[in-house]
């Protein structure tokens, strides 16, 4: 097959559809095949046509794709971190990411402090000589809030910090490529928007050229996260929409927030498409586009309401994961999750409470007519 490599004139929707794909030169087959196959010389020709494909959607040199994007996290946490080495990292993220960098990291001797990466001077104050990495992840799941990847990519840099990395799950490179700013690697749960389809599970980690080529053997081969060619390929089917899908997904979801925003059972609505984001100026110049993800609060305790979305939802399914094309809502209570996972201190519990009060419903607006999603939500929400 030859592989059609990226045109630098290509659109996104271009790029989505035709780097790394190519017709077959043996039966002229004009879609992808599927190489079953476990030996392979140098990649697997699946797997690195979605990498290839991955990188051309961040424009970035290069990607490496994972079996999940927790494989893709521990890749780049456990492949570029030494005993004795220091991270920075958001206080609030993927609750994996925030488990792993609790539990194991310090047994491996890497000492991890854990800020508000959406204040510069918490940062500052945190960075020591033996920083070797910042990690951010914006928007943070479960909350919604954000952090500047160009600022703080300049002060960790100016810092003498090797490593930025920015999990750009939430925000997809169809709103922001952090390479473009400053970032040095972009982590991916590919399970989310880029499969787009909550069929398969994947992740990736895309950065330069020299740097991923020191992360795969060990990553690879060492740490075993390799991804299936099936899943590679179902994801690979699912970016050719990925450009369209999140155009809709934003489309939708401003409807949706709008709806809520309005709605009387609902006291706050978090996304960063509404001028009553608290960073939305911060959204407007980071983000090309908002996404389908957003939180809301309501006057009824959410344990009540999670308990009717279970029975009566027919349009949005009371779940886990994020980022698929049916819409998604899980409620997140603040004081289960703290206990669990975050357990922070009292003016860090203060902070993250401003932007989830009790608890949120974690929503991933998929791309159904907003009208039915509407209807569907207002089925189970009280009015006072
Ligand atoms: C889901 C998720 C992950 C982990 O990805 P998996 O593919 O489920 O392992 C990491 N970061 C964020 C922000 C996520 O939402």
């Amino acid at each position: 097959m030859i592989m059609k490599k990226d045109d630098s004139r290509w659109g996104d929707r271009t790029r989505a559809i035709h780097v790394g794909e190519g017709v077959d030169e043996v039966t002229r087959a004009s879609s992808p095949n599927l190489v079953m196959s476990a030996t392979f010389s140098p990649d697997h020709p699946t797997v690195d046509q979605l990498a290839v494909k991955i990188a051309a959607l961040e424009c970035a040199p290069a990607a490496l794709c994972f079996a999940s994007g927790m494989a893709a996290s521990h890749a780049l946490l456990a492949g570029r971190l030494n005993s004795g080495d220091h991270l920075v990292i958001s206080d609030t993220n993927y609750v994996g990411t925030a488990e792993l960098v609790r539990d194991s990291l310090p047994r491996w001797g890497i000492e991890v402090s854990l800020v508000d990466t959406s204040d510069l001077n918490e940062i500052e104050t945190a960075l020591t000589p033996r920083t070797k990495m910042v990690w951010i992840e914006t928007p943070a799941n479960p909350i919604m809030r954000l952090s500047d990847i160009e600022a703080i990519s300049g002060l960790a840099h100016d810092l003498g910090v090797r490593d930025v990395v920015v999990d750009s799950t939430f925000a997809t490179p169809a709103a922001t490529r952090p390479m473009e700013l400053g970032a040095d690697f972009v982590m991916h749960s590919l399970t989310k928007y880029l499969g787009g389809h909550g069929d398969a599970m994947g992740g990736a980690v895309v950065g330069r050229t020299e740097d991923l080529d020191a992360l795969n053997l060990e990553a690879m081969v060492h740490y075993g996260g390799v991804l299936s060619p099936f899943n590679a390929w179902l994801i690979s089917r699912g970016l050719a929409t990925f450009p369209l899908r999140m155009e809709a997904h934003e489309e939708t979801a401003i409807q949706v927030a709008d709806f809520l925003e309005a709605h009387p059972a609902v006291v706050r609505v978090h996304y960063p498409g509404l001028k009553s984001h608290p960073q939305h100026a911060l959204a407007q110049r980071q983000m090309r586009n908002y996404s389908g993800m957003m939180t809301f609060q309501t006057r009824e305790p959410g344990q009540a309401i999670a308990k009717r979305m279970i029975e009566k939802l027919r349009v949005v399914h009371y779940a886990v994961s994020l980022g698929h094309h049916r819409s998604l809502v899980y409620w997140i209570p603040t004081d289960m999750l703290m206990d669990s996972t975050f357990r922070l201190g009292p003016n860090a519990e203060a902070r993250y409470r401003t932007f989830a009060g009790d608890g949120v419903f974690r929503f991933s607006v998929g791309i159904e007519d907003a009208d039915d999603i509407c209807a569907d939500l207002d089925s189970v929400l009280q009015r006072c």
